[in-house]
């Protein structure tokens, strides 16, 4: 059977040019996925007590891309939500990331913007060069703060010290000098109405999209005639390992569900110091869902397993080079997404990705 467009993967990346594809060049697309279901990781679904969960861990979407966020709002209507993540330091519960608020209440001072600008610069370590995420935290906020908020928690997070990863992954994390504590300050942030998966179905509508769930795209590679490939599965994959195997982190998700209405007092609690696990997610205080039980997730990171995150070290990325170098000599193909193109994408950067790859390369 022949279709003009195949997509590999059926995560946002695939699902977002298979959309365009479908409505603006009004061309079929087979999207072709090995799990049971649509969304890739942003996929949700109601439990067995009948509490919408994130299966792959907390989703949330925040931009500064208008269009990005224009685009998805086709599909969803979005609730209003601002993202608050308490961190567990020294046996309190603070605000995350590091702000007035957090500092204040962990050394109990009432100190004001200015006076925190002078206590962290009288902490910081100064840096000729920021080569590491270590040196991010330490030339921001100093040895004691980076020990008790950051050093831990992305030792457990990534398996390897932070002085080890690039400076890309600390750098996620702002330091404020207000007592602004939302954990994104993004323009436009929200939660998709009724949950991600809803608004995934409505992106792929369209009848010029057929939907092959269970199928890893190596068994029909060879069986489906088609014109051009979209490819977001891992990079090393699709290239047989020749280079060897790319490095993604894992995590393990467990749930647990309490007869209770509430767990803890945030959406997320950050674990930097104790514990095997990172962080507990408690659901519906991302969702606003009502319900008199209530379900947690705990995350704990691992070097074996689904591929979630790129590992963001230099030999990686070099490793990675390789692989890009053969995808230049792919006729017809396009590399997309978060696995595919060995990036630590948000979901709205993959969303502009995507768009991006149909207007330059395919419309
Ligand atoms: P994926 O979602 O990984 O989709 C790829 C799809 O391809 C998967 O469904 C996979 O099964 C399928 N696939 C792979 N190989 C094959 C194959 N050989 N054949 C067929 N199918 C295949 N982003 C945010 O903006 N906000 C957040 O709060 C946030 N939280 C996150 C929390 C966690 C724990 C993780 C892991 C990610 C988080 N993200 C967040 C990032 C977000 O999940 C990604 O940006 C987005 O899902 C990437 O979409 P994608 O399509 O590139 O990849
Ligand atoms: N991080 C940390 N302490 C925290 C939160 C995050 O050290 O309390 C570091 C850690 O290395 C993590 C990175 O900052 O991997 C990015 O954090 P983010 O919350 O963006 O992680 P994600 O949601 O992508 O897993």
């Amino acid at each position: 059977m022949y279709y003009p467009y195949v997509v590999a993967g059926a995560g946002l990346a695939g699902l977002t040019v298979a959309e365009r594809i479908a409505a603006e060049k009004n061309e079929k697309v087979l999207v072709v996925e090995k799990r049971a279901h649509i969304g890739g990781n942003v996929y949700d679904s109601y439990n067995e007590d009948g509490i919408l969960i994130h299966n792959y861990g907390p989703h949330i979407f925040h931009t500064n891309d208008r269009e990005v966020y224009e685009y998805l709002g086709c599909f969803t209507k979005w609730d209003d939500f601002w993202h608050r993540v308490l961190t567990q330091v020294d046996g309190n519960l603070i605000p995350m990331p590091i702000t007035l608020e957090t500092l204040n209440q962990l050394y109990n001072l009432s100190m004001t913007p200015r006076e925190m600008k002078e206590f962290i610069a009288a902490r910081a370590v100064p840096m000729e060069e920021i080569k590491t995420s270590r040196d991010v935290a330490l030339s921001k906020v100093g040895e004691e703060i980076y020990q008790k908020f950051f050093e831990n928690y992305t030792k457990k997070q990534w398996g390897v010290d932070p002085a080890d990863i690039d400076t890309s992954v600390i750098s996620r994390i702002p330091l404020r000098f207000n007592r602004d504590t939302r954990y994104f300050t993004d323009k436009y942030q929200g939660m998709p109405h009724g949950g991600y998966t809803k608004m995934c179905e409505a992106m792929v509508q369209n009848t010029n999209i057929k939907i092959l769930l269970n199928t890893d795209f190596n068994e029909i590679r060879d069986v489906v005639d088609y014109g051009t490939l979209i490819y977001t599965g891992p990079a090393d994959e699709y290239f047989c390992y020749k280079h060897g195997k790319l490095a993604y982190r894992s995590v393990d998700f467990v749930m647990e569900t309490y007869d209770c209405e509430s767990f803890q007092d945030a959406p997320v609690v950050n674990y930097p110091n104790d514990f095997d696990y990172t962080r507990i997610t408690e659901f519906k205080k991302l969702t606003g869902q009502q319900h008199k039980k209530t379900t947690i997730m705990k995350e704990f990171p691992k070097a074996e397993g689904e591929p979630y995150y790129p590992f963001p070290t230099a030999d990686c990325k070099a490793q990675f080079a390789l692989y890009q170098k053969e995808m230049e000599k792919e006729k017809n193909v396009h590399f997309l997404g978060r696995l595919a193109e060995y990036r630590y994408y948000n979901m709205d950067a993959v969303v502009r990705s995507a768009l991006d790859l149909y207007r330059d390369k395919l419309c």
